[in-house]
């Protein structure tokens, strides 16, 4: 099965149970059809990173104890972000409209085919001693912080990226992440998350990382 085949299953819940055929190919179909619409779009820039977490050149603090303690040794970082654009919204929005649970397996097939697009491209574009990519909203990280990155490292500009009243994105299929670049040894994982005593994840022993 492929990547986004896989992390979709894992968004939509599915744990190991066998797919059934029907299912399968509807998830085969939405990850065609997205892999047609979509237009991966990808802008990045590096930056100095001062302890207590600061972005330097955006002078933009972030407070985390999460981040703090996975970034401990990093001097520099890339703020990443990555969008599918609108076509994508407008059939996800289609979809729900008279076919919900089309519409909710192409927006989890959406959101795997971001994710996998940006770890395909971290790998090829980014320097290897790098850390995971760390979302606003992941863990302690504030979600406030994606108004701040989209508006100083002006994303309407670069990638057509504007935020809503929630500090959510728009195009929805858009992702920003903070990623640490020196020494890193420490893996994702759950500490310091607020969603801790209450992860729909754990429940169904995964991780969303
Ligand atoms: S798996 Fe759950 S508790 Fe762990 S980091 Fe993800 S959302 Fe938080």
């Amino acid at each position: 099965m492929n990547k986004i085949k896989q992390l979709a299953l894992k968004y939509l819940g599915h744990t190991n149970q066998e797919l059934t055929e029907s299912f399968d190919n509807l998830l085969d179909e939405c990850v065609k059809e997205v892999m047609e619409i979509a237009q991966l779009k990808v802008y990045w820039q590096r930056y100095s990173l001062e302890h207590p977490l600061r972005v330097e050149e955006l002078d933009i603090l972030i407070s985390s104890e999460s981040l703090e303690f996975n970034l401990e040794n990093c001097k520099e970082c890339i703020v990443i972000a990555s969008t599918l654009g609108v076509q994508i919204d407008k059939k996800i929005k289609y979809y729900a409209s008279y076919d919900m649970s089309k519409g909710i397996v192409f927006d989890a097939v959406a959101s795997a085919y971001l994710e996998v697009g940006c770890d395909e491209y971290e790998d090829k574009y980014l320097p290897e001693n790098r850390s995971y990519r760390y979302a606003p909203g992941y863990s302690d990280i504030p979600l406030s912080l994606n108004r701040l990155f989209a508006t100083r490292m002006n994303l309407y500009k670069h990638l057509g990226i504007s935020i809503d009243q929630n500090d959510l994105f728009i195009p929805m299929k858009t992702m920003l992440g903070i990623i640490g670049i020196g020494k890193v040894e420490k893996t994702k994982s759950c500490k310091g998350c607020r969603q801790l005593n209450d992860c729909e994840f754990l429940r169904r022993n995964q991780t969303c990382y």
